[in-house]
């Protein structure tokens, strides 16, 4: 099973771009095993075959760029759009989780946040920009 819990790389950050490149990949196969079965045809199904392979590649395309659009996922360094070669960080996806979703920057932007809901932070924070504004 395509268990997404099983998705992290070796600082245990979850491999959103993998995780949704795989199962994608895996409806693809079922897709071409179904093209198997239905067919006694070499040729058709040849044809068959390069077309659903295509099809899936480009959907998951569409879904990457939509993503990256909203600073999700960034494009991997082994993105090149030329010939494609076996990559370990993002395992072929060529996508992989945006810098500003690490687990690291999260708690940086959700301290941000709390401060909203934390008087003494708030006034604290509040303190600081008063003396800022002074020095200028
Ligand atoms: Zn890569």
């Amino acid at each position: 099973m395509n268990d997404w819990k099983n998705y992290t790389d070796k600082n245990g950050d979850f491999q959103l771009a993998n995780f949704l490149y795989k199962s994608i990949n895996e409806l693809m196969k079922h897709s071409l095993d179904m093209g198997t079965l239905l067919s006694d045809d070499a040729h058709k199904l040849r044809a068959y075959k390069e077309q659903t392979k295509k099809l899936f590649k480009n959907k998951w395309l569409d879904v990457a760029s939509a993503l990256e659009h909203f600073d999700i996922i960034e494009k991997c360094e082994c993105y090149t759009g030329q010939k494609e070669v076996y990559c370990d960080i993002c395992k072929g996806s060529r996508y992989k989780i945006s810098s500003y979703l690490s687990p690291d920057e999260m708690r940086e932007v959700s301290t941000f946040v709390n401060a909203a809901h934390d008087a003494e932070l708030q006034t604290k924070l509040q303190k600081g920009l008063m003396k800022l504004l002074e020095e200028i």
